[in-house]
């Protein structure tokens, strides 16, 4: 099997890793282009990232952590809603301590932090050795995966792509001189060897840009990510032990301009940004079709959702792990790409609707942004899983094993993290009855 990958991303390296470790005998490439640089964003990690290097890439875990030198992320700590709360990747809806009632989640210490004292363990947890999730310095990731993707046999090749030759859904070379029986492009923000058409999420989550920037850490190293609220979006605080934190705001231009954006940081954070900031501007949504003929398409060339919940890295591992099954068992009956494609957009559309809803209830502040995102509770589909779930705990409020038995869910968070951030959100049974009332007039 010769299979060639356009972008030495993070997608491109990740795919080329996966496909080569599940495919030992076939013959992998990675085509970049040196003049168009990696986005170089992407620190923050999710809860099974650590599982899936080691399972399905074959990482060593004492050689990752020697390079990368990652954060352990126990959650994030959402600064969001009436009170603080955390959203930790340690189930707290599914345990139960012997002489309580209800599952540890249920038990508000009346503090700062919500959702249980096991919340505030986990705050108040030293960095250790990682496991699950984890903060990375993206370049020493990059770095780590292009050297281990070169012990591999994976070969590098440096060139600008310019002319792709087809035969109907099928790319036959690209430049006239590379061939291969899958093409994955992993090409960024501006798919190059993609037809496909894009189906936007902008009218569901309205964040169109970022700024991005790094202050030196004061504090201790935190133990999981900080996003707080901001008046027209939310800023995401990941220290690193590199002895930096990684900050960005992200924002729509629809309600802020970006030297708001830059003074708002300013203001909150009482610092002057570094010149060296950056505002990145993304479109937020997923192409209709994502494998076409011989071309799987994986990362920003995809899609792309805020990193409100670090799923980027999460999606491209989903995709590039099912791409790599398909390819390796091969498609039979002939229907598996079909499926992947269905099965890729409810996972996009899953995601979409998971960050919508830790928008629509936030009620931390009531600028026009905060105002309009409460609105856009109509948007989250009736038909969707989310709606159902949303509804269920509305009114019933009941625990995760008890939903667990009503819902079959096949997200990427599981109901305990829809859970964990509605119980964060809507803490009350006041607030539980004034928003079913609001769901089911429309909004
Ligand atoms: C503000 C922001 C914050 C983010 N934070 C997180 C996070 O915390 N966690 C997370 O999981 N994800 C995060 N992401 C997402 C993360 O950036 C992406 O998932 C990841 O970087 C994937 O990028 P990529 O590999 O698809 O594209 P890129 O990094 O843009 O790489 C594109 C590659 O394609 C190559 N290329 C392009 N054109 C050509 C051509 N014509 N010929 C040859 N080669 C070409 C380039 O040389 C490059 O190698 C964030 C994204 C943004 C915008």
């Amino acid at each position: 099997m010769n299979i060639v990958v356009v972008g030495s991303g993070s997608a491109g390296l990740l795919s080329a890793l996966i496909l080569k470790h599940k495919m030992p005998l076939s013959k992998v490439s990675i085509i970049r282009d040196i003049n168009t640089k990696v986005i170089g964003v992407g620190e923050s990690t999710f809860g099974t990232f650590i599982d899936i290097l080691h399972n399905h890439l074959g990482i060593d875990l004492d050689e990752f952590v020697k390079y990368v030198k990652p954060v352990t992320k126990y959650g994030v700590l959402f600064k969001f809603g009436k009170k603080d709360f955390v959203y930790s990747f340690q189930s707290l809806f599914d345990y139960q301590h012997n002489n309580n009632e209800y599952p540890n989640g249920f038990y508000f210490d009346g503090g700062d932090y919500g959702h249980s004292e096991h919340s505030k363990y986990i705050l108040k947890r030293e960095h250790r050795e990682p496991s699950g999730a984890v903060h990375i310095d993206n370049k020493l990731f990059l770095n780590y995966l292009e050297k281990l993707a070169v012990q591999r046999g994976i070969i590098f090749i440096n060139d600008n792509i310019s002319s792709i030759e087809r035969e109907g859904d099928i790319i036959i070379s690209l430049n006239e001189k590379y061939h291969a029986d899958y093409f994955i492009d992993c090409s960024g923000f501006k798919p190059i060897l993609s037809k496909e058409k894009f189906h936007s999420y902008e009218d569901i989550l309205v964040n169109d840009r970022a700024l991005f920037f790094r202050t030196k850490t004061k504090q201790k190293i935190r133990p999981y990510t900080q996003s707080s609220t901001m008046n027209c979006g939310w800023l995401w605080e990941i220290d690193h032990s590199q002895g930096y934190t990684g900050n960005g705001y992200v924002y729509s231009s629809k309600y802020i301009t970006d030297e708001e954006a830059h003074k708002e940081v300013e203001e909150k954070l009482r610092i002057k940004i570094p010149d060296d900031s950056r505002v990145i501007k993304f479109k937020t949504g997923r192409l209709e079709k994502h494998w076409v003929g011989n071309v799987i398409t994986i990362g920003n060339a995809d899609g792309f959702i805020e990193p409100l919940e670090a799923t980027s890295l999460a999606i491209i591992l989903h995709l590039a792990i099912y791409t790599a099954d398909i390819i390796r068992y091969g498609d039979k009956k002939g229907d598996l790409i079909d499926r992947f494609n269905i099965h890729a957009n409810e996972y996009y559309d899953n995601i979409r609707d998971f960050i919508l809803i830790h928008f629509c209830f936030n009620n931390k502040k009531n600028t026009r942004y905060w105002k309009d995102y409460k609105k856009r509770v109509t948007k989250l589909p009736k038909d969707s899983i989310g709606y159902d779930i949303l509804q269920f705990y509305l009114v019933n409020n009941t625990h995760v094993k008890f939903m667990s038995h009503v819902f079959k869910v096949t997200n990427p968070f599981g109901l305990e993290g829809w859970y964990s951030i509605l119980r964060g959100l809507i803490p009350t049974e006041t607030d539980r009855k004034k928003w079913l009332v609001k769901l089911e007039k429309g909004g």
